[in-house]
């Protein structure tokens, strides 16, 4: 049960059943063929504080691919490898103009360096784990790892790689191959181009559930330690970074509307995960698959802007 330092329960009960019921306006992601065929009624909301107390609704054991949402942990495992500074310098922490795969912002954003989540942005941010030191097959092997051990350290459990859902999207990975050689060209990408296109699209194909997301939420609401496990996986100054990151990108071109109405950090996932934190207090993780014109998930959207009008008690 949940008491302080929460939403009320019957409270995200009525959002819940509200947008349940709501006239889908979205549809699902088409460039990728395995997410087309997702689901599109699953929908689900799951919220935990930073004391471990959970609350979950509807189809919250129902596993969708974490995609974009993945960015925000490999960007976690950057800065325990980095600085701040560096991250900024070699990735870059500016406003996207255009879609989350915009080829243009690569070209003509000072300096070639958007931001560590968009697609360009967060591909280099993978690059950063590359040892050049180390073949691409052992740097193959061990950024995988890393990037699935970590995401299982956020969510205190065990995930796994949807194989099938990697190489339908590794396969028609066309587009952002694309961003990374033109991040090649302008000596923005720090690895094998195919090692870390393979590494960062397993990274997009790990399967979570909208609780994994709000305990990993929940892991950054409570300054880098995970609510259930109480293991430290950043430090808070990093901390601070990653949800600064999400509260100015987390949502693409439509991160500047959605700041407006929630003041809620935020990251999604075309896969149709919303993960919210709010600083303090609770993780947040909504899934439902089909997307908005901004390829954020409609209804994940829609249920945010209502959490943001209700209590906390
Ligand atoms: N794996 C997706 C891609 O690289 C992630 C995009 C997203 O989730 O927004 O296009």
């Amino acid at each position: 049960s949940v008491n302080k330092m929460s939403f009320k329960y019957e409270d995200v009960e009525n959002i819940y059943k509200k947008i349940k019921s709501m006239k889908q306006k979205g549809k699902n992601a088409d460039y990728i063929p395995d997410l087309q065929i997702v689901n599109p009624n699953i929908y689900a909301i799951s919220v935990c504080n930073i004391k471990g107390e959970i609350m979950n609704f509807g189809d919250y054991r129902t596993e969708v691919g974490i995609e974009s949402t993945s960015k925000v942990f490999t960007l976690a495992l950057a800065l325990n490898m980095y600085s701040i500074k560096k991250l900024i310098s070699h990735v870059g922490d500016k406003d996207e103009t255009r879609e989350f795969n915009s080829i243009k912002d690569v070209l003509e954003i000072k300096n070639h360096t958007i931001n560590s989540f968009v697609n360009a942005g967060a591909m280099a941010t993978t690059s950063l784990l590359y040892d050049k030191t180390k073949s691409n097959d052992t740097n193959e092997k061990a950024m995988n790892k890393i990037i699935l051990e970590n995401m299982e350290d956020f969510a205190g459990r065990t995930l796994k790689v949807n194989e099938h859902l990697y190489l339908s999207e590794y396969k028609t990975s066309h587009h952002n191959q694309l961003l990374i050689d033109k991040l090649v060209s302008y000596r923005r990408f720090y690895g094998d181009p195919q090692t870390v296109l393979k590494s960062y699209t397993k990274q997009c194909s790990v399967m979570v559930t909208s609780k994994d997301i709000a305990v990993m939420a929940a892991t950054l609401a409570n300054n880098g330690t995970n609510p259930i496990t109480h293991n430290k996986l950043v430090n808070e100054e990093k901390v601070e970074y990653i949800v600064d990151h999400m509260a100015q990108h987390g949502l693409y071109n439509e991160s500047e509307q959605w700041w407006e109405s929630t003041h809620f950090p935020v990251k999604s996932g075309v896969g149709g995960v919303i993960m919210i934190v709010i600083p303090g207090v609770m993780g947040i993780g909504i899934v439902s698959p089909p997307l908005n014109k901004y390829g954020n998930s409609f209804k994940g959207v829609e249920t945010g802007k209502l959490l943001a009008n209700i209590p906390i008690y």
